[in-house]
């Protein structure tokens, strides 16, 4: 009977152990799989920063905007949904150079000690905004070349936070590089015999792109989107227009075209848009317009405003 009796409890105890090592084995197995399986959780703070940070990522990266389609990044704010989400993140992508003014404070705020934060504009020499504005300019993802070096950043932040998958970032990164190279030499070709080389637009946005093309702004509103005009502004910037022989005004797709249309009514010139790319509309993003699609749409306005 003892005998019987031990002999049932080895087995019992071999059961057991035999069970708990494949519950064990199978446990392992699946938290592999998790880890394998489970995308790098980024943030960015606005458009062009999304949209470079989806052609190098694509599918192996789990990527949320903050400011939703439609709205106008100078003057938003993030919630608090929006602080605990990064909270959980893994990167958080902003341009910096200003542009996201609650930045700082955000970051300095989050306890999340894995985050990993990157400025995209941190390589960028920066320029001062024109005539009557103080501070620098942070619209740099207008100028093709800056945007290259921004998505190039990115890259290098999501091949440190994501070694497993490099050479997808990587060859993702050279290939969209590469358009974004043919687009600034189209622009290039485009642009350097019109003989006009003055624009009007919406806000001081396109100081970048100028710069690239030997171009000049005059801007209806500041660096921020939010700002009305002066009558002594309107009229300086009528002036400018006649002096230069400008029948374009640009207006933006976020800002009313009110002001723009006043001041074309008043020289007799066209409106047209040129999209600082602060942001897409849901249709534009449901239609698959990009950042490519969006600057190629720009120089065809820009072609028609100059030559
Ligand atoms: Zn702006």
């Amino acid at each position: 009977m003892k005998r019987i009796l031990a002999l049932c409890l080895s087995w019992i105890m071999a059961l057991s152990l035999f069970t708990g090592c494949a519950a064990d084995a199978k446990g392992t197995r699946k938290e592999k799989i998790e880890n394998e399986t489970k995308k790098l959780s980024v943030y960015t703070s606005f458009y062009p920063m999304y949209d470079f940070a989806k052609k190098v990522g694509g599918d192996r990266i789990e990527l949320v905007n903050l400011v939703p389609a439609g709205t106008e990044p100078h003057d938003w704010e993030p919630a608090t949904t929006d602080m605990v989400n990064l909270s959980k993140a893994d990167v958080f992508i902003y341009n910096g150079a200003g542009m996201e003014q609650w930045a700082d404070k955000v970051i300095a705020s989050l306890e999340n000690k894995k985050l990993r934060i990157v400025e995209a504009s941190k390589d960028i020499a920066l320029k001062n905004g024109a005539d009557d504005e103080d501070g620098k300019d942070p619209h740099i993802w207008l100028s093709i070349r800056n945007a290259k070096k921004e998505m190039e950043t990115i890259k290098n932040a999501l091949v440190q936070a994501d070694p497993a998958n490099k050479d997808f970032y990587e060859d993702n990164y050279q290939s969209n590089a590469e358009k974004f190279d043919a687009l600034d030499k189209e622009y290039k070709i485009s642009l350097s015999p019109v003989k006009n080389k003055s624009i009007v637009v919406a806000h001081q946005a396109f100081g970048y792109l100028c710069h690239d093309y030997g171009l000049n702004q005059i801007a209806i509103e500041g660096l921020s989107a939010d700002s009305e005009p002066d009558p002594a502004r309107m009229s300086q910037i009528i002036k400018f227009a006649k002096d230069n022989q400008i029948k374009t005004i640009f207006f933006e797709e976020l800002v009313s075209p009110k002001v723009a249309q006043t001041i074309a009514s008043e020289l007799g010139a066209k409106t047209d848009m040129l999209n600082p790319l602060e942001g897409l509309t849901e249709e534009a993003l449901a239609s698959g317009e990009d950042y490519l699609s969006v600057m190629r749409s720009n120089l065809k306005a820009l072609i028609g405003a100059l030559r």
